[in-house]
């Protein structure tokens, strides 16, 4: 058995030397409690957050202790009622290859319904993430232009089709063109922009935004955004999700004064955790399994294969090396 424990808090972009791999024995499961095989897990931007050590919406991951993440595991033995071995479950659980875990900490799921790796991306947090920011903050309107950023990641690729289904006019902004050209020829989404290669963002996207941006869904923060805020309509939305740009800059740059511009248009913007909506999972887990079994709803996964190659896979999110959600494949069931 083995487990991945952070040993030092990074300073700016991460490297493995942050992280240790360590051998330890596989545990019993005493009553109540299964011991889960791990089969895929997790790597996520808000992650980068846990491992500094500063108040936030989930407290740091505490140093030479283990880092936890979604994972799907497979139950291989079981002292609580209700599951069995052989079970697929998904949970917040420990980067280990074995662990015990109270049967209250997992939630079995049905992998004849959509693959396991779904639960953990479009059918999952990042999914639920994409339909309660989009529709309870953007309130899209059909006819409407919506903008997102880090739209080719798993939540950015969801919020663009889930738009798409609400009749609006959809642009993505990505960091290459072979995931410009999948948003475009795969997704459906009306333009594209790699904002990487762009000589003036604003000016392709005004272009591609003739009647302005009405929602803009932010994934990224930063310079990408300062460009679409100079575009929002009367009344625009913002959602708020995340600001990977920022992640690993130990000093913030202060942006264009983009104040006056949210003022004068009355815009909305607002920050939210997916976890606010708990209450709400089950509607929204539903409504994100039927649009996929309709096939209105397509989702891309990045699978990287190893245990051992796990912090290399969170640190190529930063580098944008995914399309759609970004895995590790631990083991076969
Ligand atoms: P993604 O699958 O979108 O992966 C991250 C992507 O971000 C990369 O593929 C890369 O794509 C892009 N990126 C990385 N660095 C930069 C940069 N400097 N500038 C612009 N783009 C960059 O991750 P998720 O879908 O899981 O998460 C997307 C965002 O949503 C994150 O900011 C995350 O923190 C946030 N989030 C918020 C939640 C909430 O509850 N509020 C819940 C889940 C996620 P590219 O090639 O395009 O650069």
């Amino acid at each position: 058995n083995q487990q991945i424990l952070l040993i030092n808090r990074p300073k700016g972009m991460p490297t493995e030397a942050d992280f240790k791999w360590e051998e330890i024995p596989i545990p019993q499961p005493s009553e109540g409690e299964v011991l889960v095989k791990t089969l895929y897990l997790s790597v996520d931007p808000y992650m980068r957050g846990r491992m500094n050590d500063s108040k936030s919406y989930v407290a740091p991951f505490e140093l030479n202790q283990p880092i936890s993440g979604g994972v799907v595991g497979e139950v291989v033995e079981s002292k609580a009622p209700g599951l069995e071995a052989g079970d697929i479950v998904v949970g917040m659980l420990d980067w280990k290859k074995y662990q015990t875990v109270s049967a209250h900490g997992v939630k079995k799921i049905d992998p004849t319904v959509a693959p396991i790796t779904t639960a953990l991306g479009v059918v999952g947090m990042p999914g639920l993430t994409a339909y309660f920011g989009l529709l309870d903050i953007g309130k899209p309107q059909p006819g409407e232009t919506v903008v997102i950023s880090g739209a080719a990641g798993a939540v950015g690729m969801v919020v663009g089709q889930i738009a798409k289904i609400k009749g609006c006019r959809v642009v993505g902004i990505a960091g290459s063109d072979a995931k410009i050209e999948y948003l475009v020829k795969q997704l459906g989404f009306d333009a594209a922009i790699n904002y990487k290669t762009a000589t003036d963002l604003r000016a392709a996207l005004k272009e591609a935004c003739p009647n302005g941006v009405d929602i803009y869904f932010d994934n990224v923060g930063g310079e990408v955004s300062d460009a679409v805020m100079t575009l929002i309509n009367p009344h625009a939305r913002i959602p708020l999700c995340g600001q990977i740009a920022l992640y690993n800059m130990e000093k913030v740059a202060i942006g264009p004064r983009i104040q006056p511009l949210l003022l004068i248009n009355k815009a909305l913007i607002k920050g939210f955790i997916v976890s606010d909506y708990a209450e709400r999972f089950e509607e929204g887990t539903r409504q994100l399994a039927l649009w996929v079994k309709e096939g209105k709803l397509r989702y891309e996964e990045t699978i990287v294969d190893g245990f051992e190659n796990t912090i290399q896979a969170f640190l190529g999110l930063f580098s944008g090396e995914n399309l759609g959600k970004q895995l590790v494949k631990v083991a076969e069931p």
